[in-house]
């Protein structure tokens, strides 16, 4: 609490300063000790250490430790501050208390902190999967004309087209199954939720969990990336039910205010 409160004050100062602490690894730490102790879920962690993995952790490594649940982020492009709380599901206001002068742009290849400490409960509740990445539909499930391979083959998810290094959210709580390379998916993330059913999260730039962690829904489990065969930055987004791709569309929330809008016109 103490913490939080030294950070508050600090923003409201105006002084420049960052939003981590450099932790040292101390004897019989665990990234779970770590988490629990600071308050700071894994995913976060392990977004702002991308160096570290469970079984890499060392006595006297430092760790930068974000005052408060969040991450910096760099846009590509020059946003509102509309845009950004869009990209990250949180509300404008949200991102303004804690960068109280941050004006109504973000400068583009300028990083700002932002919070995330409300992605769980401001609109997750309504739905069972919430959607992986805020953006366009570039891609739908089913038979298409493959991009690259320019032959008619099966899109076993969708794409959501997002700048590079936009955050990933986990869609459904559940346990990681896959976290790593895989050819054409390049960097890849699969969540087991249990009852045969699991989401795919692919081309990933960052990926923020590692196999056996429990995320829950609306976790930053990665950034988006182009890796593996993609024409541009996008998540490829599948939902499996026992291990047969379905169309994610169908389990995704349509009604919320934060429920990406496919143009239609497009
Ligand atoms: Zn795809």
């Amino acid at each position: 609490m103490r913490k939080i409160l030294v950070f508050l004050i600090l923003s409201i100062v105006g002084l420049t300063f960052a939003f981590y602490i450099n932790y040292q690894v101390q004897s019989g730490d665990t990234l779970y000790s770590i988490s629990k102790g600071f308050g700071i879920p894994i995913p976060v962690i392990l977004d702002w250490n991308p160096e570290v993995s469970p079984s890499s952790l060392k006595v006297g490594q430092k760790l930068k430790i974000p005052f408060v649940p969040g991450v910096m982020y760099k846009p590509v492009k020059t946003l509102t501050l509309s845009d950004l709380a869009k990209i990250f599901f949180i509300d404008p206001e949200e991102i303004l208390a804690i960068n109280p002068s941050i004006g109504s742009k973000v400068t583009a290849g300028k990083e700002v902190f932002v919070p995330l400490g409300k992605v769980n409960t401001s609109f997750t509740q309504l739905a069972d999967y919430i959607w992986p990445a805020y953006g366009r539909i570039s891609s739908e499930f089913g038979w298409r004309i493959h991009p690259i391979y320019n032959k008619t083959m099966f899109h076993t998810g969708i794409d959501i087209t997002a700048d590079t290094g936009n955050p990933v959210f986990a869609s459904r709580s559940g346990v990681v199954k896959f976290a790593g390379w895989k050819s054409g998916y390049g960097n890849l993330i699969i969540i087991d939720h249990g009852s045969g059913i699991e989401t795919y999260y692919a081309h990933l730039s960052k990926i923020n969990v590692f196999v056996g962690l429990r995320v829950e829904k609306g976790d930053l489990i990665g950034r988006v990336g182009s890796t593996g065969t993609s024409t541009g930055p996008h998540v490829h987004f599948e939902v499996r039910i026992g291990s047969e791709a379905n169309d994610p569309v169908a389990y995704l929330p349509r009604t919320n205010t934060y429920v990406m809008r496919r143009v239609l016109s497009e």
